[in-house]
Parts: C-alpha cells; sequence; structure tokens
C-alpha cells in the first residue's frame, strides 16, 4: 500500500548508543532540509530498543548536538523503549498470519550448520549485510517441541519464515523512491534475499526491522531519508509493511560520508564525533557548509 501524501513528513531516528558523527549531522540536516524546501514536518525518533547499549546520557547528548546544529524538531520525541507495546502487538499480528516461528540457535549453532554444508563445495548465500542466510534448522522443529522449549525457559528468537511471508505476499514489492528534487520513481524491492530475518530478537521484545516499520506507520512518516547502508533493508521492510498492513513510506537513501581513508564512518571510533569537532573550535555554520547546507537553516516554505 502506498501513502497518500499530503504535508510530507520526515523523521530522523538515531540509536543513542554513542555520540552522532558526521554522518549523522549529515542525515539529519539533509531530513530537515526536505522539510523546509517541501514545507513538511521534521520529527525524531529516538530508536533505543537495545537496552543495553542504549545511555540516557548519549540520548541527552543527541538533543544537544541537534540544537547546536539549529535544528529543530517536534515534541513530544518517540522513544521506542516506551512502546514495545506496540511491537508486541505487530508480532502477534504476525504471529496470527503464521510467518514466524522461534529460533533457539546461537551464532556459533548457525556457523556449524553453514560451514557443515559449506563443506560441500558450495558457498552459502549470504544477506544483503553480508551474514550468512539462516539455514533454517529451527522451521523445521516440530511445534509442539517448540512449545516446550519456550516453557521451559530457552532462550530463544523470532524468525520470519521468508517462504511463508512470500507465499501471502507474493509480490512483486516495490516502493517509490525520490531524489533532491522530489522526483519519483518506482523501484524493486527483493525481500527474499533476507532470508529467514530475525524480527524479535533475543535481547530484546523486538528489531530494528519490526520497530522501524511499525514506527513510521505510527508517526505518519511519508517520506524516509537515510542512508545508503540501509537501502537494502528496505526491501525487507516493504515485505512486512504489506504483511501488517501498513502504508509505505517513500524513500530516499543518500551516499554516506566516508572518513578520509574511504571508511564509513562509525560510532564506535568516535570518529568525527560532533562534540569532537566543535571541541576542535569547528562552528555548526561551518559544518553545514562544508555538508552542503546553507549556514543557517533556511526559513521553512
Ligand atoms: N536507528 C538507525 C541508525 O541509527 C536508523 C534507522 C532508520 O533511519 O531507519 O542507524
Amino acid at each position: 500500500m502506498q501513502a497518500s501524501v499530503t504535508k510530507p513528513v520526515f523523521r530522523f531516528a538515531p540509536s543513542p548508543n554513542g555520540r552522532l558523527h558526521l554522518g549523522h549531522a549529515y542525515s539529519a540536516l539533509l531530513n530537515d532540509d526536505f522539510a523546509r524546501r517541501f514545507g513538511g514536518r521534521f520529527l525524531l525518533r529516538i530508536e533505543d530498543i537495545d537496552l543495553t547499549r542504549c545511555r540516557p546520557a548519549f540520548e541527552a547528548a543527541i538533543y544537544a548536538d541537534l540544537a547546536w546544529l539549529g535544528l529543530a524538531w517536534e515534541e513530544p520525541v518517540r522513544r521506542q523503549s516506551e512502546h514495545f507495546a506496540d511491537y508486541r502487538a505487530a508480532f502477534s499480528r504476525l504471529q496470527g498470519r503464521g510467518v514466524v516461528y522461534p529460533c533457539f540457535c546461537s551464532r556459533k549453532d548457525i556457523a556449524e550448520a553453514v560451514a557443515c554444508r559449506e563443506a560441500g563445495g558450495e558457498p552459502w548465500p549470504r544477506d544483503p549485510d553480508g551474514a550468512p542466510l539462516y539455514p533454517g534448522t529451527c522451521r523445521r522443529l516440530p511445534p509442539d517441541e517448540a512449545a516446550l522449549r519456550i516453557a521451559a525457559g530457552d532462550i530463544h528468537a523470532w524468525r520470519l519464515d521468508m517462504g511463508q511471508a512470500l507465499l501471502l505476499s507474493p509480490g512483486p514489492h516495490s516502493y517509490v523512491r525520490f531524489d533532491r528534487s522530489m522526483r519519483e520513481e518506482p523501484c524493486r524491492a527483493q525481500p527474499g534475499r533476507w532470508g529467514d530475518a530475525v524480527i524479535v530478537r533475543k535481547d530484546t521484545p523486538t528489531s530494528y526491522h519490526l520497530s522501524v516499520v511499525v514506527d513510521d506507520a505510527l508517526q505518519g512518516v511519508t517520506h524516509v531519508v537515510r542512508g545508503k547502508d540501509l537501502e537494502a533493508a528496505t526491501d525487507l521492510h516493504v515485505l512486512l509493511q504489506d504483511l501488517l498492513g501498513l502504508p509505505t513510506p517513500l524513500y530516499h537513501h543518500h551516499d554516506l560520508i566516508r572518513d578520509p581513508e574511504g571508511d564509513k564512518l562509525a560510532k564506535s571510533r568516535r570518529s568525527e564525533a560532533l562534540v569532537v569537532l566543535r571541541d576542535r573550535g569547528v562552528s555548526a555554520a561551518e559544518l553545514r557548509v562544508r555538508l552542503g547546507f546553507p549556514a543557517q537553516p533556511m526559513p521553512s516554505t
């Protein structure tokens, strides 16, 4: 289902698991720039489903860094950790459609099963992130055995049964992408290349993929602007939206800001953290210009 658009709604959705870097600044500024140029709204969402890695101090720093860049967003900010009930409801819907199954495998179990298959000489297929596709071990568990293991407290994730999902939603899957001038063009999606993706993680009652489609729908996001590193994930999001009866926003996947060696910036390396640049005396206006935006935010149209 394609969203019908009146006033476009954009969002920036960082995870508070480190300090924001130049790449985040670019993504946030680009969302804000789209909203200003096309009379849209700019929302902020805190993606803090990972309760072990996300920290209140990083969340506070996100607000400070974005305000320093000259950005303003609508309140209240949606914090994913306050909405696990919404993700549970979406998960129940998938469960009701028979497209998820519990998975008890550890990373080691999966690596061993894949190595076993690769021993035959054929390379095992990988998902777009480079991880081996799940070999389907737990998909073949008899349901009563799985239920007993759950009742006994065996730690498990929930995976999408891609084969079943594609029977219910055979496609062809597609979405509309837009460029910097908001020119639109259709784009094919191939969700099958994700295999039986994890939909509910072992350590938190949702996953990035599930929460992002639920939240984009609940927040009325019409235009998703995010990095090219998430372009392939959109294929899976389109399938989940279809299975859950949610609208599909339009998408723009921007180039990533790279460090001088050509590597993607990472929070873990503190590479070009905004706070480091600021402490070095770089002004917000200089940074905005360096990233290709006006020194001061433009008035909204
Ligand atoms: N939370 C994700 C990140 O920090 C972005 C998710 C999205 O834009 O869909 O990389």
